[in-house]
């Protein structure tokens, strides 16, 4: 209860700063409404997601989220970006998602790193199955063409499921699998820092195409 409270805090903090600098900004281009970004790094504290032979899917899932956040900072203008859990911490899936509404998110990104008992290996981005043809799905194929396009990684396409978190946000959202953890090949990319930053910016570049397409 006291870790959920001070998370609360510091996402109300992150905010009020983030639109207070946006209302400086904003007021010289006409009160031009920031676009909110939510990333959501899957998993946290313990609940520690997939174990890989020598990482844990939720350290993979924050740095490539900070990376993600970094760099969507750093070139796109009249962004907001809010991160559901900056640190290694417990977040609910209904808090991911609530917080997304709360702030009234304009897209929802979450990252994770995928598992399987076998020696399947590539990436994969999930939309809700009633978000088909709409701007989740196109923004899912954006992610997936970067990975193949800049990542040269191995697609396994654009999929439906009923997650928790595409469920419960109220705006375009997306939940992105950046590899196989369980893939002794494919985990040692997704751990390393060259992986993280090819996969952070794929996913970014994917989202500066998507605010050209829906400026
Ligand atoms: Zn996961």
């Amino acid at each position: 209860m006291h870790k959920c409270w001070l998370h609360i805090l510091y996402v109300v903090l992150v905010a009020c700063i983030l639109f207070t600098t946006s209302g400086c900004r904003s007021s010289r281009s006409l009160q031009r409404q920031p676009f909110v970004l939510v990333v959501d790094a899957g998993h946290g504290g313990n609940d520690q997601g997939a174990a890989g032979r020598r990482s844990l899917e939720k350290d993979i899932n924050l740095k490539v989220a900070k990376r993600v956040c970094k760099l969507i900072r750093k070139k796109c203008k009249g962004v907001e970006v809010i991160q559901t859990r900056p640190d290694d911490e417990f977040v609910t899936l209904e808090d991911r998602a609530g917080m997304a509404n709360y702030f009234g998110a304009d897209l929802f990104i979450s990252i994770h790193s995928n598992s399987s008992r076998g020696w399947a290996e590539g990436t994969e981005t999930f939309i809700h199955p009633s978000a088909c043809g709409s701007r989740s799905e196109r923004m899912a194929r954006l992610i997936e063409r970067e990975y193949v396009r800049q990542g040269k990684r191995k697609s396994r396409g654009v999929k439906t499921a009923n997650f928790s978190v595409l469920r419960n946000t109220r705006m375009p959202a997306v939940l992105t699998e950046i590899g196989f953890i369980s893939n002794r090949k494919e985990e040692k990319f997704i751990k390393s820092k060259r992986g993280q930053k090819k996969l952070a910016r794929c996913i970014s570049d994917a989202f500066a195409r998507f605010r050209e397409e829906y400026p």
